[in-house]
């Protein structure tokens, strides 16, 4: 058993809280952060005799996402009871969907570190409710009940065993994050609970294809926790087969602080959940016109962008990834472009110098206060030689988020930032440089050419960046070779 290899199997689930102003099947807000029990009417409250009525905006964002993984959609959609007794869930079942998902089959590409691209598949998307939330650090003898998010409308996203790895598991769930949040249908954030990820995971002799027993992994707060309890997860199943021993299919919780998972409860534990027709709720009917109607209110996509920023524009994977990353990020490019035609010039900046700024302060593109106009003026004012461009990201960018409200060249005027090509004054430094390093001179005339860009180098740093380098480099090539 030690020499044998294994490989692991793995299927996510993903559960999505939708961004709809009201619940799924009654009008109480769903906003995040209210006071606990302020949102929750009888119906959320399961008092008897109360009657759940669909919410229209949570059927179509639903659908959003299948559209955009290439799932079919179901036509006729029948709703289920699920029924178990916890205290987090008031009627004593949860509303979901069966038999009849929402969307069935469906692909999600992702994007391996190395470069390597791999397509996860989906089994399904249903549509189903949230339960409350027990709140255990709230009071010291009792675990207390916020029922606010009882009723609020989920989808379920369920994948085939595909994945292999935690980077695997990584990349589609930071996939499935992007696209939530570029279909504004939820705000993507694990920390708070909107996304959830459950992790089945399982392992068998390298090349085998009976799977293993599988164990399901919950509690995971982050991206980066889904791929530490994976990692973790399959190692330790290796080690008790490896030992002799059989893994027992479970849930397990994991431990953030020290990157394990622990038992939760067994298989023999596992509820019969007694699913059966929800009699209160009239199927949901999707027909051509519904679908093509939430088609149309439908954003690019990032595989759209993508396609558009290196076929269209010409930039490399790298630097359309990079932009598609996030929304805003794409959408500011997309800007730009109205304002200037320079494409690499206007993805560096987005990409290197405005997400560099917003990082080092902590701050998101949404709050950033310079407009893309503003920043395609500073590109035109590099090429058209006003202004280098070092200067232009060292001084020219930090003087005017000072007074956002000015223009570049107002700017560039006030500080005098423009590049010198006043010969006299690139002369008078070139021989300066030339008479400090007489050394240096003598080892250029005996064939060390290499030596030039150090002395163009000193010019620049005493002209502040300013000498415009073509000439600087002109000007000390003649001094040299005279
Ligand atoms: P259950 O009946 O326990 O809910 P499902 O067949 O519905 O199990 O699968 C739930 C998830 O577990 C899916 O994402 C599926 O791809 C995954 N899965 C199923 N069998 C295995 C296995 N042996 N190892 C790892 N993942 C698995
Ligand atoms: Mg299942």
């Amino acid at each position: 058993m030690k020499s044998m290899e294994f490989e692991a199997v793995i299927g996510l689930e993903i559960h999505i809280q939708l961004l709809t102003k009201s619940k799924a099947f009654s009008k109480d807000s769903t906003e995040y952060g209210a006071l606990p029990n302020t949102q929750v009417s009888p119906i959320s409250l399961g008092h008897p005799g109360t009657l759940p009525k669909h919410n229209n905006e949570a059927i179509s964002m639903a659908m959003k996402m299948g559209l955009a993984l290439d799932c079919d959609i179901t036509r006729i959609n029948r709703y289920s009871r699920k029924n178990y007794f916890y205290a987090d869930l008031p009627k004593g079942y949860q509303i979901t969907q069966f038999d009849t998902p929402l969307c069935t089959n469906g692909i999600v590409p992702i994007r391996l570190k190395s470069g390597e691209e791999k397509e996860i598949r989906l089994t399904r998307i249903h549509m189903e409710e949230d339960t409350g939330k027990s709140m255990h650090d709230q009071d010291l003898t009792d675990t207390l009940v916020d029922y606010n998010r009882a009723g609020t409308p989920l989808i379920e996203v369920v994948t085939e065993p595909d994945i292999k790895t935690g980077e695997e598991a990584y990349a589609f769930v930071s996939e499935i994050r992007r696209l939530v949040r570029y279909l504004e249908i939820c705000d993507g954030n694990m920390e708070e609970g909107s996304l959830r990820c459950d992790a089945n995971i399982s392992v068998m002799p390298k090349g085998s294809n009976v799977f293993g027993t599988k164990v399901e992994v919950k509690n995971m707060n982050s991206i980066s926790n889904v791929r530490r309890a994976i990692d973790f997860e399959i190692q330790r199943q290796i080690k008790i087969i490896q030992d002799g021993g059989k893994v027992s299919g479970e849930t397990r919780g994991f431990n953030g602080l020290n990157g394990s998972t622990f038992s939760m409860r067994k298989k023999e534990e596992v509820n019969d959940y007694r699913y059966f027709p929800e009699p209160d709720l009239p199927p949901t009917i999707i027909t051509d016109k519904i679908i093509n109607e939430v088609k149309s209110k439908m954003p690019d996509l990032p595989r759209h962008l993508f396609k558009r920023f290196t076929s269209e524009y010409g930039l490399s994977e790298y630097d359309a990834n990079v932009l598609i990353d996030d929304k805003l990020s794409a959408k500011y490019f997309q800007e730009l472009l109205n304002h200037t035609n320079n494409f690499k010039a206007a993805s560096n900046w987005v990409s290197v110098t405005i997400r560099g700024y917003l990082n080092e302060n902590a701050l998101h593109l949404s709050s950033f206060p310079l407009k893309p106009i503003q920043i395609a003026e500073i590109i035109k004012l590099i090429d058209n030689g006003t202004i280098n461009h070092s200067i232009a990201s060292q001084k020219l960018f930090p003087a005017i988020l000072e007074s956002p409200s000015a223009s570049p060249k107002e700017i560039v005027e006030k500080l005098n930032l423009g590049t010198n090509s006043d010969t006299s004054f690139i002369e008078e430094i070139a021989n300066i440089v030339l008479s400090e390093f007489p050394e240096k001179v003598k080892e250029y005339k005996n064939g060390k050419k290499g030596l030039l860009g150090m002395f163009v180098g000193e010019v620049m740093k005493r002209s502040r960046g300013k000498a415009d380098p073509k000439m600087a480099n002109q000007i000390i090539q003649e001094k040299l070779n005279s």
